[in-house]
């Protein structure tokens, strides 16, 4: 069915020294060696890190407490069509004005480009969707958005755009790295690995032309 198209990797390589969200220690992984030939017959590695580390999805339990955890995603929400849509214009945060002329109808999966996926701001001062964008996202009622920085949003008080999205199961992306995408329609795989009781999971998300 793909052979002979495109295939795009949209995620960040997860390493001891990526970057991660607001540049905190605490948030960056830890890949360390459980075992190998000098004292078995295999090589094992363990990682540790949290769950919103690199490209991930999040789901209501992130903001909203008592919220849908892993266990209810459905496949159909994160394997689908999606479009693209480049921002790289916006100087610090995506609006419903940048939003408007782009064509997003109900039922779509929006990828937001924007100049973090170009310039080396992801700790600090990234590009987020702010609250009117959120709000105009939700009311075209898509089915879900990703973006390529850490975080949907930073430093909005109380989270609304995280918010506004997950109590309208909007599936919420985080961490793609869209340099080598053009604005267009792509078919998106952006299962996370399967936690039932956790309120986010890495992803490796892959677009197909
Ligand atoms: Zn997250």
């Amino acid at each position: 069915m793909f052979e002979n198209r495109k295939i795009y990797d949209i995620s960040m390589k997860i390493t001891n020294d990526m970057p991660v969200y607001k540049g905190k220690e605490a948030k960056r992984p830890k890949i360390t060696n459980d075992g190998d030939f000098s004292s078995g017959s295999a090589y094992e590695t363990r990682l540790e890190m949290n769950l919103h580390t690199g490209t991930h999805l999040d789901r209501p339990l992130h903001m909203i407490p008592g919220g849908d955890k892993l266990d209810t995603l459905r496949l159909e929400q994160v394997v689908t069509n999606c479009k693209v849509v480049d921002l790289t214009g916006v100087k610090e945060y995506i609006t419903e004005k940048d939003l408007v002329d782009k064509n997003i109808e109900e039922g779509d999966f929006i990828l937001l480009k924007t100049r973090n996926s170009f310039e080396n701001i992801l700790e600090t001062n990234f590009i987020y969707l702010e609250e009117t964008g959120a709000k105009y996202l939700k009311e075209r009622k898509i089915k879900g958005v990703g973006i390529d920085s850490l975080g949907i949003e930073r430093n909005q008080p109380k989270h609304p755009t995280h918010i506004m999205l997950l109590e309208n199961d909007i599936v919420i992306l985080e961490g793609l790295r869209l340099k080598d995408i053009e604005e267009g329609k792509y078919f998106l795989f952006a299962a996370p690995i399967f936690i039932p009781d956790v309120e986010a999971a890495p992803v490796r998300a892959i677009l197909i032309q």
